[in-house]
This record gives C-alpha cells, structure tokens and sequence, in this order.
C-alpha cells in the first residue's frame, strides 16, 4: 500500500461525507464480501468508473463483475462532488488540446467528453433513475476583461470541436446568469447542466446490481498478488481471484500494483460549501437567476450552483492538508469568496461544508488503457473536476475493451493514451509541488 499524502481524516472509510446530497437520498446496503469469489474481471472502486464498467460489462456483454469498494458505494468524489456536468476534462483550454494533438485526436477527444455528457442522460433514462437534472448547459464567467478577451477565443476553438457555445457580454450574462463586480461577461456551453452526483451513483450501482454485477462495500482490497494468470484481490474477509482487474481508484488510489502508473495522479482537495435556502430577497439581492451551473475563469476556479430547493453551493480548492481542524478557516475562505462574487448577499448561513479529492495530472487531460506492464489490468487517470460526463464513459469504454469489442475512434483518441509524466514520489515533495503550483495561479489571476 502507498502512503497517502493528506490527512488521514480524508481517508475515513468509516464515515460517509456530511455532504448534503447526503442528507436527502437514502444510502443503499451493500454488504461487504465474506468469503472468496471468482470472476472474470474485479473492479477497485466504487465510483462513477467501477460501477459504470460493472453495469456495462453484465449488461451489455454478459461478462461476470465484481466492484471493491472500501467504504461505501459513493464515498470517492462520485458521492461528493458538484454534480456539474461539464466538459472538457481538462486544465488546458481547447487551443491547447489543438495544438497538443492532430486535428482529428483532438476532435475525437471532444467528441467523446461530448458522448459522456450525453451517456449519463441516457443511463438514467434506460436504467429508470432520476438524475434531478436542472439548468440550461453551463456557463463559465470571466472575472476581467482579459478573461473575457480569452473566453471569445475559447468559444470559437470549442466551436471548432463541435461543443455548441455562446459568447454572452457581462449585461447579457447579468439577464440570464447573474449580475455583480466579479463578472464581465460568460460563455454559456448550452448542453449539460446540473444534476445530483449521489444519485447518479447510486442509480449506476442499483442498475450493475440488478443487471447481475456483484457490488461490495467496506471491503478495502488491501493486497494484490498475481499468481498463474490470475490476480488475487485479498480484503479483510475474503479474496476475490479474476482474470482482470479495473483499478477505479481515482484520487484515493493506494495500491502499489501496477508499477507503471505508479507517482502518475496527483490528488487535490477540492472543497464545498451549501448554505441554507435563502429567502427570495437576498437571492433577488444577488441577482443569480439560473440553476445552471456556473464556473470562473480564474486558474484556482471558484464553482457555484443555485440549487433546486433555494440553497447556494459554493465550492473552491483547498489547502493542501486537509486538517478538520481548519475547517472552520476553509468554510471562511469560501464564504469570503461568496461575498467577493455576491457583495449583497448579506449574512449567509451554511449548513453542509466538505472536502474530496479531485485526480490531477501533469498530462492535464484524462487517460485510460491497459497498464504497460500488465495488460490484464485496466485504468483510468485524472478526470481533474469532471469526471461526471468523463468518468461513466470511461467505464463504457473499459468494458468494450475487456469484451474484446473494437473501440470507437473517439475511444481510441491518443488524446487518452500517453502516461501522465511521473510526479515526484515523496508526498511532501507532491504537497510543495501543489502549494508551488497554487502560488504561480494565484499570480496569474492576479494578472489578468
Ligand atoms: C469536491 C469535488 C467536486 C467535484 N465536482 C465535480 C463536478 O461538479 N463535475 C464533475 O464532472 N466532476 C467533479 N468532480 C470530479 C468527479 O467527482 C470525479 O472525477 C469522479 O467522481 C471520479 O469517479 P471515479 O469513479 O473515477 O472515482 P471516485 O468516485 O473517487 O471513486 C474511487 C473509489 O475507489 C475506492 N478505493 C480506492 N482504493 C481502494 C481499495 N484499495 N479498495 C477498494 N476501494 C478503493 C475509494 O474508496 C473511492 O470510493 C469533483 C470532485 C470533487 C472531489
């Protein structure tokens, strides 16, 4: 097992998130293995990846799936994030992904972060979940004029890739998205939206589960050994032997095996905030008028939503510990960032405060295959903070590849395919890496 780089409070399988999708959808029980089992593919972790390629596997191929999930099924990021269903999974702008690429990779990477946003709506109407889906696409705000000099740009190459977007000045942004010092205008991507992330988990799990996929929760997989063609996933109460294995870890990856994607991922902890509904005055007062989800154009990006029953969430990187004992500084910085955004907010009450790990890589786009020094398992890499449309269709695509299905183009984009560049194998040295990388954005934004 490799050391983990935060607080072990962050590592807490024993307690789910206090996020408040928490608080309004019921958790499922799945049990936790006893015993051993034999299947064909094991997958670690029970997010959007592993459960998606679990329920694409039996379904789609009839192929027998086990997911491995330490705590429970939606403790990663799935169960906790924004639940913005965005696109591109990637701190690049699209000029870069161009000019990074050929023409038709890009193309065929954006293609496919397209298919993502498109594959959850779709899920959820096949398999009959509700995704409590809202708002009209997404917008991303600029916070200066430079910002939204770059947006224009930004526009016309996510245009070129096929993304329908449009370029809003900061009085027509003001009309639909909202008003305030910090915006100066927006481009409104118009597919996606909002949607609840917990509920898309746990419809992904119930649909693998009934489709004949073996889910198990608080069952760490905490040794892997390979012996005569098969891997042996050892949890506290049982094995788990398969012919391959998807690691789905993500951000909370703790396993040694395989070597060659070892140092590839390095964790970030995001935080959010929700407050309390507040009364039709102050939102009247703060001027936000859409449930789209919204995003600024800042490189340490502050995220934010209107949520269906009246509440703002509100969410920001964080430090680079993640001590519960500073919670109380985290929440004040978010809520500073609030009053910077919407100075007529008055006093705001919030109720639900959290943290998780986004996967970030110096490849700055999302990968996925099959691991260089064992091709019997399967991986995905850094969907930064968007796995949301990236993540499921990862999963589609893993269990094409284990059915022994030819891949798409869009899923074979080399966009995917290069290993992230190794970071530093010393956790502090990763954590300074970060704060370093944190300094050099703050200046940025301060610039523009
Ligand atoms: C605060 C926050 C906000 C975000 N907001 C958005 C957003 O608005 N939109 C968006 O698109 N994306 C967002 N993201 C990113 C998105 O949530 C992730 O990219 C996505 O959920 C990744 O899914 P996953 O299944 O790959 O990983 P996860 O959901 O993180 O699941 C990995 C699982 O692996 C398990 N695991 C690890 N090791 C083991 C082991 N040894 N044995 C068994 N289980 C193990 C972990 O317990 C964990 O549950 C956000 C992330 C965070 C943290």
């Amino acid at each position: 097992m490799t050391a983990a780089i935060y607080h072990p409070s962050l590592y807490d399988r024993q307690r789910f998130h206090p996020s408040y999708w928490a608080s309004n959808v019921a958790a499922p029980d799945y049990g936790s293995l006893s015993g051993d089992r034999q299947v064909e593919v094991a997958i670690i972790g029970g997010g959007y990846t592993g459960l998606s390629t679990a329920l694409h596997l039996a379904r789609d191929h009839g192929i027998q799936a086990l997911v491995l999930e330490a705590g429970a099924i939606g403790w990663g990021a799935s169960g906790r994030n924004a639940g913005f269903n965005t696109l591109p999974a990637s701190k690049l702008s699209a000029k870069a992904v161009f000019q990074r690429w050929p023409e038709a990779e890009a193309r065929a990477f954006f293609a496919a972060q397209r298919e993502g946003q498109a594959l959850i709506y779709q899920l959820a109407a096949e398999e009959n979940f509700d995704l409590q889906a809202c708002g009209n696409g997404i917008f991303q705000v600029a916070h200066s004029p430079g910002a939204h000099a770059e947006l224009a740009e930004e526009g016309q190459q996510l245009a070129r890739a096929g993304i329908p977007n449009r370029l809003l000045s900061a009085s027509e942004f003001a009309s639909v998205g909202h008003g305030g010092p910090d915006q100066f205008g927006a481009l409104h991507m118009l597919e996606g939206g909002g949607i609840n992330p917990l509920q898309l988990t746990y419809g992904l799990a119930a649909a693998a589960s009934r489709h004949g996929a073996q889910l198990y929760a608080h069952s760490p997989m905490q040794q892997w050994r390979k012996q005569a063609g098969w891997h042996e996933l050892i949890t506290p109460n049982g094995t788990v032997r398969a012919r391959q294995v998807v690691l789905a870890s993500n951000g909370y990856r703790d396993s040694e095996e395989p070597l060659a994607l070892r140092n590839r991922v390095l964790p970030a902890i995001s935080n959010i905030l929700v407050t309390r509904p507040l009364s039709a005055a102050q939102w009247q007062a703060i001027g936000l008028h859409s449930l789209a989800p919204m995003s600024d154009t800042r490189m340490l990006v502050s995220y934010y939503r209107r949520l269906n029953d009246g509440r703002l969430l509100f969410g920001a990187r964080s430090d680079t510990w993640g001590d519960p004992r500073q919670d109380g500084k985290m929440r004040a910085a978010l809520e500073q960032l609030i009053r910077q955004k919407f100075p007529a907010c008055g006093v705001l009450d919030s109720e639900f405060f959290w943290r998780g790990l986004v996967a970030v890589t110096r490849k700055m786009v999302p990968t996925w295959g099959r691991a260089p020094d064992d091709t019997s398992v399967l991986f995905n890499l850094g969907c930064f903070g968007s796995g949301v449309n990236t993540a499921a269709w990862l999963g589609r695509a893993m269990a094409r590849s284990l059915a022994g299905q030819a891949l798409s183009a869009n899923e074979n984009s080399a966009v995917f395919r290069q290993l992230p560049a190794r970071l530093p194998a010393s956790p502090w040295l990763q954590r300074k890496g970060l704060q370093l990388a944190y300094l050099h954005y703050a200046l940025q934004d301060r610039l523009q």
